[in-house]
């Protein structure tokens, strides 16, 4: 019997080339840090290429350096007649370090006012464009909550970069003077569960976690930049220990990231990790308790 091919669509499987290319894409300056800053400081050591965007400017949320200020008898008229810029720029120095600490490579400020309700498509075809010019592999963003939250900067922010993605993955080269790019993949951060398997809810869960053991001193150290929203000291340990470490406990490792998987995955065979392979059930709940972070990383 004679098969007959009728046609034959190309295939159009440009070869990811390496380095991996990932962009965080967050409505605020500090959430790149603290949800995904120990996988960046990795993929980083790895060798591949960061670009983290934010959207907005900060200059409204988590105001602890001038707020608090304000509520003292006596307060540092430097610190407490700081204007919306100053407030701004200091949040830019804070993660201009942070990005440094980290080690990624660009840092795109789009500098939109922090009061974000409500998806603006202006603002979806400006992220389209950083997208287009970046062309990453890989978008890291927060797991977009309900949106009549008051979280919903985040959803907000999640909701323009899924919209973005899907106009650069549309352009024409011949109508937008640029070729469409195809985000491979979108990891949401902050979804904040932590059931271990399928069946442990029946709910929502994260389905993926980076170990970040290794550079857990680096995102705190990255963490004690954002001094002005108290994000330094002893809340970075805070947040690390309780929250990394938690997630980490569910991952099987001392500290970790989690994440979910927008887009299912396609294997060629069944994957199982590394970690899969050589975790010991009986002794890792002793083995992910080894690290005292207080004391290894103390506040300064
Ligand atoms: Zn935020």
């Amino acid at each position: 019997m004679l098969f007959q091919k009728r046609h034959t669509i190309p295939a159009h499987t440009e070869e990811l080339t390496l380095p991996m290319k990932i962009m965080t894409i967050y409505a605020h300056p500090a959430d790149t840090i603290t949800n995904c800053g120990g996988a960046l400081a990795r993929h980083a050591d790895a060798g591949d290429d960061i670009v983290a965007v934010i959207l907005t400017h900060g200059g409204r949320i988590h105001p602890n350096k001038y707020a608090e200020e304000m509520r003292k008898d006596n307060p540092d008229p430097a610190i407490a007649a700081a204007g919306l810029q100053d407030i701004v720029d200091n949040k830019k120095d804070e993660l201009r370090r942070a990005a440094e600490i980290i080690g990624i490579g660009t840092v795109v400020t789009l500098d939109h006012d922090d009061i974000l309700n409500v998806l603006q498509e202006p603002m979806v075809a400006e992220l389209a464009e950083v997208i287009a010019e970046h062309a990453p592999d890989i978008v890291i963003c927060d797991y977009p909550k309900n949106p009549v939250s008051a979280d919903s900067s985040h959803t907000i922010a999640t909701m323009t970069a899924l919209a973005a993605i899907q106009q650069a993955g549309q352009f024409l080269a011949h109508l937008d003077g640029q070729k469409e790019i195809n985000v491979r993949q979108v990891f949401f951060t902050g979804l904040s569960v932590h059931n271990t398997d399928a069946l442990s809810a029946y709910g929502m869960r994260n389905d993926m976690s980076v170990d970040i053991t290794p550079v857990v001193g680096r995102k705190i150290a990255a963490m004690d930049g954002f001094v002005s929203q108290g994000y330094d000291g002893v809340f970075a340990r805070k947040l690390v220990e309780a929250n990394n470490g938690e997630a980490g406990r569910a991952a099987g490792v001392n500290f970790a990231e989690p994440y979910t998987r927008y887009r299912g995955e396609t294997h060629e065979l069944f994957p199982l990790t590394e970690q899969a392979k050589v975790t010991d059930p009986l002794t890792r709940h002793v083995s992910y308790s080894q690290i005292n972070l207080r004391a290894d990383y103390p506040v300064s």
